[in-house]
């Protein structure tokens, strides 16, 4: 069996004290949230931080709460929670749904919105989702808060715009307007229920029906989460119907680069994105007309 390197755990009991450890070991730290992604790599030697800042004992980064026109989540929210939210279920339930088809059951009681967010893994199925919920990152360091759009975020493989001495503390979503609809659909990893190819879809209609803003995100199939700036076009302006729907998703892999493994080859999963976005994007039309 595959065990970590050596390291010291710091169980940090406020984000003060974490930030200031982070300071204070800076490359050899890494912070420790619901595990399942960083205990994985440890075991695998793919990760051997020296330092782990334990950031689960810390009060007050655990809620769902509505602020205005926004839904604020804390970073330590585990999936199980949100997809048991009725505040969610009924503001955001492309989140929920996300939420209850992620992992098994023991990684979505263990793992946690924001650790999935820092973490960005490309085949990770919330960074598409925050992405196409247009959320705004709250993330704290020795100079206090700072927010970041999601569409500046996820800047590429395993990396994001958190500077290293920073903690990811929120998840800020705007309320979406009427007739907004959405979905998540991945084409999954029987074993892990990781995306082989994913797609996340927010619709919103005027009151003549024509589409208002639409926002389609893949994850699984290239080096990073990615917004399909095509697709999306192709949405905005029209009277949505299978037709329009078709021709939007056939742009879902423009300019992207896929990538090749042993799960599918590059072409594959260009064509399955194609595939799986024409399906979420019917079911987040059929839910914008409901
Ligand atoms: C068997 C298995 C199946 C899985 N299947 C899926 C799946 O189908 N889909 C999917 O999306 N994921 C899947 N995962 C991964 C899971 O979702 C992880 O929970 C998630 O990727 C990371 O969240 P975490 O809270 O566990 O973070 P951790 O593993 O604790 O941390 C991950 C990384 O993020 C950093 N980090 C964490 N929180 C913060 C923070 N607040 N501020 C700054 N940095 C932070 C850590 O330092 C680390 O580098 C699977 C995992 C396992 C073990």
């Amino acid at each position: 069996m595959s065990v970590p390197a050596i390291f010291d755990y710091h169980p940090a009991q406020s984000l003060d004290e974490a930030i200031a450890l982070l300071q204070q070991y800076g490359d050899d730290a890494k912070v420790l949230a619901g595990g399942h992604s960083l205990i994985p790599a440890m075991k695998l030697r793919l990760s051997q931080p020296a330092h782990l800042i334990d950031i689960a004992r810390i009060d007050g980064l655990s809620y769902i709460r509505e602020d205005g026109d926004v839904v604020a989540i804390g970073a330590m929210t585990t999936y199980t929670t949100l997809a048991k939210s009725d505040l969610l279920r009924q503001r955001f339930p492309l989140l929920t749904d996300t939420a209850s088809v992620l992992g098994d059951q023991q990684v979505r009681n263990r793992g946690t919105l924001g650790g999935s967010i820092a973490h960005s893994d490309p085949a990770g199925d919330m960074p598409g989702v925050v992405l196409a919920l247009k959320a705004t990152i709250v993330a704290k360091g020795p100079n206090g808060s700072r927010t970041i759009a999601a569409d500046d975020f996820f800047v590429g493989t395993f990396e994001t715009a958190l500077a290293p001495d920073e903690i990811l503390t929120e998840i800020r979503l705007p309320l979406p307007g009427a007739h907004t609809g959405s979905a998540y659909i991945k084409l999954e990893n029987k074993a892990s229920h990781y995306a082989i190819t994913g797609s996340a879809v927010v619709l919103t209609l005027d009151n003549a029906g024509v589409c208002s803003a639409a926002s389609l995100t893949i994850t699984g199939a290239s080096t990073q989460t990615v917004r399909a700036t095509a697709a999306e076009a192709a949405l905005v302006g029209k009277k949505l119907d299978s037709a329009v729907i078709a021709d939007a998703a056939s742009h879902a892999a423009d300019g992207m680069e896929a990538v090749a493994d042993i799960h599918g080859s590059a072409e594959y999963r260009r064509q399955m994105t194609n595939v799986i976005a024409q399906r979420a994007l019917l079911k987040a039309l059929e839910r914008a007309q409901a």
